[in-house]
């Protein structure tokens, strides 16, 4: 039986090297091996969050329809992390891509391994801003508020400039 298609929301990020080429890397591949890529919001740059000492990022948020199911989602956007020269050292330190799972339709997931919708995309402007570009009415399903209620809610108060229509 086949899965039936998902809306998902992605957020991407990148703060090491040719971040913009990272990007787009990352979303051909998404849309190479994840599904159809529906929306791509403008990219960001903005300051880090949680490490403090490390360089600026790039971040964007992407939206996808996918057949995958969730757990096959997140294999998927961890196995073009590494592809494109990810190494895991310290938690929210310098990477060259970073791929997180927002939204996958309403679906609450709450896994050892994957939790959605992320934990923390009400706490980040980085993550709020981009989506809100794509998907500024779209219900967040366990806090039944939208992407843009989230962002005028949100405490994070670092810089997110955008930098590409
Ligand atoms: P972070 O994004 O917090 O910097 P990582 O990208 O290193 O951390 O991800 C660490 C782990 O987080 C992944 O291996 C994955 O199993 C887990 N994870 C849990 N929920 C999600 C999600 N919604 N999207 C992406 N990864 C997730
Ligand atoms: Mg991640």
């Amino acid at each position: 039986m086949h899965n039936k298609v998902n809306h998902v929301y992605l957020s991407l990020g990148s703060n090491i090297g040719n971040r913009a080429s990272f990007l787009n890397q990352a979303v051909r591949l998404l849309s190479q091996n994840c599904g159809t890529l529906m929306a791509q919001s403008a990219i960001y740059e903005t300051a880090p969050w949680g490490l403090l000492a490390q360089d600026d990022f790039l971040n964007m948020a992407v939206a996808l329809d996918t057949a995958l199911l969730p757990n096959e989602l997140l294999a998927a956007v961890l196995q073009i992390e590494t592809s494109l020269g990810r190494v895991r050292t310290e938690q929210w330190g310098p990477r060259t891509i970073d791929i997180d799972i927002l939204l996958y339709g309403t679906v609450v997931v709450a896994d050892k391994s994957l939790t959605v919708p992320h934990p923390l995309m009400h706490e980040r402007r980085f993550t709020l801003q981009p989506l809100a570009d794509i998907a500024p009415n779209v219900l967040h399903p366990l806090f039944k508020k939208t992407v843009t209620e989230l962002l005028l809610l949100c405490p994070d108060t670092a810089a997110v400039s955008k930098v590409t229509a």
